[in-house]
């Protein structure tokens, strides 16, 4: 639901993560950029970051590519935010430190993109249909015109909506009829590129959206966002008996929950 449980407050093995990772930005394409930009000092070292302000319900901090984010909501006053970074101020800087700038995601051969967990490189070839396919330790990309990146980036985001939609699909499958037995009704499952979240759940609706990346991550990752959204028809919060009753269909949820978090970085 909407509490995300995919906020996350710092840790700085992200930043590592953040490089490999930073490839899909083009979902980012379109945002409106409201962000500004503010000093703190933090044990005398000044130190910039970017507040975003925006429908939250927490105080978010992320470091990416050496810089700091933070998203607030908008009736949280600078001071309290402010309080809240000096109180993170020795993780802040020693993720800040061990970041690096992000780079700009090439479309050329010789590029990582992340595929059920594993890392692919991508390997683009000149073909008459445009084809993506995983094969070994590559991503195979065959397009007419394989030195456009505009191309290439449209084809194989195509590609992970399509390997997200079955894979979501199939986890669905699976899960589905232990909540069929509890009265569930079977949902309608939509994909979308989303950036907060890896999955929705509108119980009213009976709909359950995933997010078009989630190929990206493993597939017991994508099983465990699979049954979270499913348990958010028994229970619509993030109660004690929510993680109950997902404990009942997928009793690792923790470690599955804190493995998901590493491809986080891959939403922002
Ligand atoms: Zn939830």
């Amino acid at each position: 639901m909407k509490k995300s449980f995919l906020l996350f407050p710092l840790q700085p093995r992200f930043s590592r993560a953040c490089r490999p990772l930073s490839l899909l930005f083009f979902f980012r394409a379109g945002r409106i950029i409201r962000d500004m930009k503010h000093l703190l000092y933090l044990n005398g070292k000044p130190i910039e970051y970017t507040l975003e302000r925006k429908r939250v319900k927490n105080i978010n901090l992320r470091v990416r590519g050496g810089e700091i984010f933070v998203s607030a909501p908008r009736w949280v006053p600078r001071s309290v935010i402010e309080r809240f970074l000096l109180s993170r101020g020795d993780m802040l800087l020693r993720a800040a430190e061990h970041s690096a700038p992000a780079e700009a995601r090439r479309w050329v051969s010789g590029e990582r993109l992340f595929y059920l967990g594993r890392e692919l490189t991508l390997f683009l070839e000149r073909g008459g249909r445009a084809a993506v396919r995983p094969d070994g330790s590559c991503l195979r990309v065959a397009l007419r015109e394989p030195d456009d990146p505009g191309s290439v980036e449209r084809a194989v985001a195509r590609w992970y909506r399509r390997e997200s939609e079955r894979l979501c699909r199939a986890a669905c499958d699976i899960l589905y009829p232990h909540f069929a037995a509890l009265g569930v009704p079977r949902p309608e499952i939509r994909m979308r590129s989303m950036r907060s979240c890896w999955g929705n759940c509108r119980p009213e609706r009976a709909v359950v959206t995933f997010n078009a990346l989630l190929a990206a991550v493993p597939e017991d990752g994508i099983e465990y966002v699979a049954a979270h959204e499913l348990t958010h028809f028994l229970h619509a919060d993030h109660s004690p008996a929510f993680y109950a009753a997902l404990a009942q269909v997928v009793p690792d949820w923790k470690a599955r929950r804190s493995a998901l978090k590493e491809y986080a970085p891959l939403l922002f």
